[in-house]
């Protein structure tokens, strides 16, 4: 009944383990759910009444595809001044998340069997939307020893005749890692040689960076010509169930990702488009402070894990995710039964210990297991320790 292109595909994992996660504290467990990747902070006040404003002025038609055209001023004033990107208006198409951006631009630009080279640990989607897009994914691993980053060498290995684009997402979710602006520059020395790859950068977390500045790649690429540049609300912003992505990219491509949505959504929803507005024009000085605050969980969180024994803890330099190395327990016994990998494990974690928790497994990582911080440190601190009292039972 259902067709091999959906067959072909997995369900999200994150969005699985919040699932289960709720249906356990329905059936009246107390879980503490580390899984999702979500701000637990409210949608700053002036966006929410620049969203009231809309209501009451009866934005409730159809907007243009692509997004309003204050919308899509506002995005292209906002990669100006935020990120020395150029992209004019027209570049520019909003959607329903930053997800939809993604899954469109993928199915606009990849042919069956065209390659994308793709770092790993990688966000969860990336992989199912490429095989949906009937694409190849081309992974580049890293590991903790080069703290989850590619080098231009290991990109330039990969790049052939039949290479299409190239993802690259800093801050990065699951790893925490960012790319420094040197770093970003070596990369793009060998994209310029090869003028025919795109490459699509992800920079949702933009606003949770723990370094220096953010640094998009664009910035030294011809935007015009060879850059995708995606970025959306829903995490810098706490406003993930508003649903707004968007991105930036050469015309041709915009152009394809309007028909498609054409067809598709009609665009995104009128009144989130006018909170964006109000969200967008504004500095983004005020997400520092929940910057900041991710910052003091990221702290709190690694001391304590650096308190159990086995687990190897690399620093996050952004986004609100701890990706650490968990195999020191592989192989351990409960109750008979063998822990044998990190998707037994995350499971043991939330029926032994009710904190959930999303395996590495989903990332393409056989190790890890990731958490996120985006909770209160009330909630960290007693997921930590019940995390510890749990892994203490194996043997
Ligand atoms: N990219 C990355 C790396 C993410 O973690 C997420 C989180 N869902 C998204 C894109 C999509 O975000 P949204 O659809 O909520 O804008
Ligand atoms: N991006 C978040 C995460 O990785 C939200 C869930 C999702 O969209 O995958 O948990």
């Amino acid at each position: 009944m259902i067709s091999r292109r959906i067959l072909n595909i997995e369900e999200s994992s994150t969005l699985a383990m919040a699932q289960k996660s709720r249906d356990l504290v329905k059936e009246g467990k107390k879980i503490i759910n580390l899984s999702l990747g979500e701000p637990d902070f409210n949608t700053p006040n002036f966006i929410k009444e620049a969203a009231k404003k809309a209501i009451d002025e009866d934005f409730s038609k159809y907007t243009p595809v692509g997004g309003y055209d204050d919308l899509r001023e506002a995005i292209s004033e906002k990669f100006r001044r935020d990120n020395n990107l150029i992209y004019d208006k027209n570049q520019i198409i909003c959607s329903t998340g930053a997800k939809q951006s993604l899954m469109q631009l993928l199915l606009c630009i990849l042919n069956p069997n065209d390659e994308i080279i793709l770092p790993s640990p990688y966000w969860v989607s990336y992989f199912q939307m490429i095989k949906f897009a009937k694409a190849k994914p081309v992974i580049l691993n890293t590991s903790i020893e080069n703290n989850f980053k590619i080098s231009a060498k290991d990109l330039e290995k990969k790049i052939n005749t039949n290479t299409k684009a190239f993802l690259i997402n800093s801050p990065s979710n699951p790893t925490g890692a960012v790319y420094t602006k040197e770093e970003l520059r070596e990369i793009s020395n060998i994209i310029k040689k090869h003028p025919k790859v795109i490459v699509i950068s992800d920079e949702i977390y933009e606003h949770i960076n723990f370094t220096k500045k953010h640094t998009s790649i664009g910035e030294f690429l011809d935007t015009k010509k060879q850059v995708v540049t995606v970025n959306g609300l829903s995490k810098g912003f706490a406003m993930t169930g508003w649903r707004l992505g968007y991105l930036g990219a050469p015309t041709k491509i915009t152009k394809a990702c309007i028909k498609l949505q054409g067809q598709f959504t009609s665009g995104t929803c009128s009144i989130t488009q006018r909170a964006a507005i109000s969200a967008l024009q504004k500095k983004p000085d005020f997400t520092k402070e929940m910057k900041n605050k991710f910052l003091i969980r990221r702290n709190l969180t690694m001391n304590l894990l650096k308190n159990i024994e086995g687990i190897k803890v690399p620093e996050p330099k952004g986004a609100f995710y701890i990706f650490a190395d968990f195999s020191y327990y592989f192989n351990k016994k409960y109750k008979q039964k063998i822990i044998k990998n990190n998707d037994e494990l995350s499971l043991f974690l939330l029926e032994e210990g009710e904190v959930a928790t999303v395996s590495g497994s989903a990332f393409g990582d056989n190790n890890c297991i990731r958490i996120s911080i985006a909770s209160s440190e009330k909630d960290l601190k007693t997921a930590i320790s019940r995390i510890k009292k749990c892994l203490s039972k194996l043997s």
